[in-house]
């Protein structure tokens, strides 16, 4: 539970608004002058059930406990959940450390960033560099690469990038955190990287967060990577996402290749989709970071690799993260393109080749490659097959036994039957007996369902709209325009209310975040995560025009369901000239909402009251 939840949950709102305003009981709610507009019939309402307040007259405006509170003392949203939180009992310590917290990330960002430059100089610069540049020379790498990927060299020394980032106002445990130094035990901090070709890796945003280091001698391992530390994760980062992102999206499709070098030269020759897994097998983290861009994804794999154990590991990951839907949990959340379904594909490359050699040998032979990658299923096929004597007895059922759960789970009948025909054919099995097999094998709906609801973190339930829209509007900047016709008041959940009033006067993310009160940036980042399905630009406008024609109609029937219950208690006490008036006032969201039915539209901003 967020502490916004918790101090709701812990204050009455006719409690706090009656230390403000002189509250008079009426029916099962309350009753007053507007505190913030002058009038002489009361129009001012609070609802306990809702814990909602309202006012019906000339500010037609209403809200929960901490808009009222912001309102009324004219403080923003922090400072108002501090006054209520104390008012509470509801301690904040527990997230004044998450703010300390934060201010150490980004001091590990800015360390790992200043690293970045001193070795980019170095690179440039240095005489003892000189091995470095003679290497990317003969691997044909531009100038214009290694200023993008920022390539660099670490020096042949123990403390060279210690001593400098010390010199620049970093304390030694920050390094060590930032996976810059190695601590010995007893003695002086080490630096990690030395003599070594330095390849820095950025996360989705463009920080750097770690690097990957190769060797220039014949120092073992000939690679080695930034350790885990609080802002590296190597299994949840993809080498070049941030500068791939923009192509992927355009092209709907990522190729994910091995290496650092592959990158970089498919970059340099103008194949911007691609983006490296940094060595080891694929993680479920790594296929979320493509799912969000692209339903399209490409595995470029060693020929030597074929058959792994590993290889087949990182493409079972691969096959269940694309195959899952993104909204089986809630139907509501994304219409249309939520349907698509992940498209993997296998490039088998050259034996003994890597992706760089083939692209540098022959852009064309790289593109007709991509053209023909083969669907993972018929992958799979030779994969399973080529590690097996199909002339005998065993090998035959192992192939079957290997490939019928996987076939079973294609979701299309059609190209269920036909692998199902291909596998009948090659273990000679008659194709029923296997069909019967794989029916048998096939996950119910409540298995898919539970499967694909792990991979999407837990959702709250309510106002799941909103969050929808809010998600839309944070990862997706070029709705911006759309977004600013959407009003305040859509929004009911207060967090989300706050994230959206913060993202109208700034919608980069890291401003946004600078701007917003600390309680919020766990909802900031919930959102920021969440994985939405690829969709085209049409589509995403489409979809932010039908959030915003539903959260209109939700706005209106919420209003509506005030009016009534004003109107109902109203009538229970005989009060008809007071029934008459109230039903004056419902009849406007009752035409608005009409009005929305039939035009799909919402009315203009002002227009509504
Ligand atoms: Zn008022």
């Amino acid at each position: 539970m967020s502490v916004v939840d918790e101090v709701k949950q812990r204050l009455d709102i006719a409690d706090v608004v009656s230390d403000y305003v002189a509250l008079k009981k009426s029916g099962r709610n309350f009753r007053a002058l507007c505190p913030f507009h002058t009038e002489k019939t009361p129009s001012f309402f609070v609802f306990p059930e809702r814990q909602s307040w309202h006012c019906f007259g000339s500010c037609s405006t209403g809200g929960d406990i901490f808009s009222f509170v912001m309102k009324k003392e004219g403080i923003d949203f922090g400072q108002a959940l501090r006054l209520l939180a104390e008012r509470a009992g509801v301690t904040l310590v527990a997230k004044e450390k998450e703010r300390t917290e934060e201010r150490q990330f980004e001091r590990l960002y800015q360390a790992n960033e200043a690293a970045a430059q001193y070795y980019h100089h170095l690179l440039l610069n240095a005489k003892a560099a000189e091995i470095a540049r003679s290497h990317l020379e003969k691997r044909g790498i531009s100038q214009e690469a290694i200023d993008s990927f920022q390539l660099g060299f670490s020096l042949d020394s123990w403390d060279a990038l210690g001593q400098h980032l010390l010199s620049r106002g970093y304390k030694e445990e920050e390094l060590v955190a930032a996976g810059l130094v190695r601590e010995k035990e007893g003695g002086k901090g080490y630096d990690l990287f030395r003599n070594r070709l330095m390849f820095p890796i950025r996360n989705e945003q463009g920080r750097v967060i770690g690097f990957g280091a190769r060797a220039l001698d014949d120092s073992t391992p000939k690679y080695i990577n930034s350790p885990q530390t609080a802002i590296f994760d190597k299994s949840g980062t993809l080498y070049g996402i941030d500068l791939a992102r923009g192509a992927i999206r355009e092209q709907g499709l990522a190729i994910i290749v091995e290496g650092y070098m592959d990158v970089i030269v498919a970059h340099q020759y103008g194949m911007a989709n691609v983006v490296a897994s940094m060595g080891t097998s694929l993680t479920q983290k790594q296929v979320g970071l493509i799912k969000r861009l692209t339903p399209n994804l490409a595995l470029a794999l060693d020929a030597d690799a074929a058959g792994d154990a590993a290889t087949l590991r990182g493409l079972e990951i691969a096959r269940q993260a694309f195959s899952a839907r993104t909204d089986v949990k809630d139907r509501t959340w994304m219409r249309g393109p939520s349907s698509l379904k992940g498209n993997l594909k296998v490039i088998l490359m050259p034996q003994g080749k890597d992706p760089d050699e083939v692209i540098r040998e022959s852009v064309e032979s790289w593109r007709s490659l991509v053209e023909g990658a083969s669907p993972l299923m018929d992958y799979l096929f030779k994969a399973v097959t080529s590690k097996l004597d199909l002339s005998k007895e065993e090998d035959r059922a192992a192939a079957a036994e290997q490939l019928l759960p996987l076939i079973s789970e294609i979701d299309d009948g059609v190209e269920r039957e036909l692998y199902l025909r291909k596998l009948a054919a090659l273990v000679g099995v008659d194709e029923k007996t296997l069909a019967g097999k794989a029916a048998r094998l096939r996950p119910t709906e409540r298995e898919k369902q539970r499967g694909a609801v792990a991979l999407t973190p837990a959702q709250p339930l309510r106002h799941h709209l909103e969050e929808y829209c809010l998600c839309l509007l944070l990862q997706h900047p070029e709705l911006k325009e759309e977004g600013m016709e959407l009003l305040p008041e859509y929004f009911e959940g207060t967090e989300s209310r706050e994230l959206f009033l913060a993202w109208r006067s700034r919608s980069d993310v890291d401003m946004l975040r600078h701007s917003l009160d600390v309680n919020l940036h766990h909802h900031l980042d919930s959102l920021l995560n969440r994985a939405l399905p690829p969709a085209s630009a049409k589509e995403l406008e489409t979809a932010l025009v039908d959030c915003r024609r539903r959260l209109e109609e939700q706005r209106l029937r919420r209003l509506k369901a005030l009016e009534e219950v004003l109107i109902s208690e109203a009538e229970s006490q005989g009060d008809q000239e007071e029934v008459q008036a109230l039903l004056q006032k419902a009849l406007a969201p009752s035409a608005q909402l009409r009005n929305l039915f039939l035009t799909g539209k919402p009315e203009r901003k002002g227009a509504q009251q």
